[in-house]
């Protein structure tokens, strides 16, 4: 099967072939991938900030078609379209899958979509009607679903202000989950003028925050960009008893500043954490979620689709921050 391998750090993903595991072990399921996502996550794989020995195979939020099912499997069928999530669930946790790259033994993850097919460990699958968009599916792997998990969790009601920083596609995203609340006021703040339109759509008060400031503050603030300086600044805009949720990770070893640690006493106190996918439960949450899913304007945060052979241009635009999600249409 075709994939895009990870081979080198910090280099283009190699476009090549792949060979499957021979059978299917305990717990373990054939995916054929339809389409992936890019996130945050694989950009730091691909600069060696987290993931294991090379070669290995990328990507965990996707869409496919189960075509085989190993033994012990019962929570997906063959012939069901899935989401395909990084975060687990109910079955089994499976061994690693072993794939064969020029003759040679790779290492792999539970879940990956950057292929044509992928070995999955049965708890990171969740079954879906067939009618499900693709684009939507995929998105529900990952950025769609730690959007609505953390306004879920973290948005506490009526009349709160948010600020959100960030506005790739997980910044997207968040907007579309608030946008299914109440709050009195939603800023969204990035570095590139492109994304004011998108953010306008969902009633957000966009700020460029290189040539704008951001005024007053807020009692949630929601960082995709894991940016220490940006983190820095924007926690000057915490209101008394607010909440930073850092979503997007910082690169390894870099400090974060609190200027005056004295104002975190303000109010009944502020709180920085981080959360893993907003708490996103999959056999929960993803039924809930796709009835909600008309109301986000999924075609505003998918702003460009590509094949898989040309992931590394997809790659390319995301890292220079001018996308919002998107799309890698693996199957034609
Ligand atoms: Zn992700």
């Amino acid at each position: 099967m075709r994939a895009a391998v990870l081979t080198e750090l910090n280099a283009p993903l190699t476009l090549a072939d792949v060979d499957l595991p021979e059978s299917l072990g305990y717990g373990q399921v054939l995916v054929r991938v339809l389409a992936s996502g890019i996130c945050g996550a694989q950009l730091q794989e691909i600069r060696g900030e987290k993931g294991g020995p090379l070669p290995h195979l990328l990507g965990h939020e996707g869409c496919g078609e189960v075509e085989a099912i190993g033994p012990g499997v019962t929570r997906v069928k063959v012939g069901e379209r899935v989401v395909m999530h990084w975060r687990t669930t109910a079955g089994i946790a499976s061994a690693f899958p072993q794939y064969t790259f020029r003759g040679a033994p790779m290492t792999s993850g539970l879940v990956t979509t950057f292929s044509e097919k992928a070995v999955c460990s049965e708890n990171r699958l969740t079954p879906i009607p067939k009618d499900t968009p693709v684009e939507l599916a995929t998105l529900l792997g990952c950025g769609l679903s730690t959007a609505l998990a953390t306004v879920e969790s973290e948005f506490r009601g009526f009349g709160e202000s948010v600020l959100v920083i960030g506005m790739g596609g997980l910044g997207l995203c968040l907007l579309g989950a608030l946008d299914l609340t109440t709050p009195s006021r939603v800023c969204a703040c990035d570095i590139h003028e492109n994304k004011r339109r998108k953010v306008e759509i969902y009633g957000a008060e966009y700020v460029n925050v290189r040539t704008e400031k951001i005024s007053g503050k807020f009692d949630l603030i929601l960082d995709t960009a894991g940016n220490e300086e940006g983190m820095e600044n924007a926690l000057e805009h915490l209101a008394p008893s607010g909440r930073y949720v850092m979503i997007g990770q910082p690169a390894p070893g870099k400090p974060v500043c609190v200027r005056n640690a004295r104002h975190m006493f303000d109010g009944e106190g502020k709180t920085i954490r981080a959360t893993q996918g907003g708490g996103f439960r999959p056999e929960r949450d993803i039924p809930r979620y796709l009835k909600c899913a008309d109301s986000l304007y999924i075609h505003n945060i998918m702003t460009h689709r590509f094949g898989l052979e040309r992931i590394n241009e997809a790659l390319d635009l995301v890292r220079a921050g001018e996308a919002g999600r998107v799309l890698i249409e693996v199957a034609s």
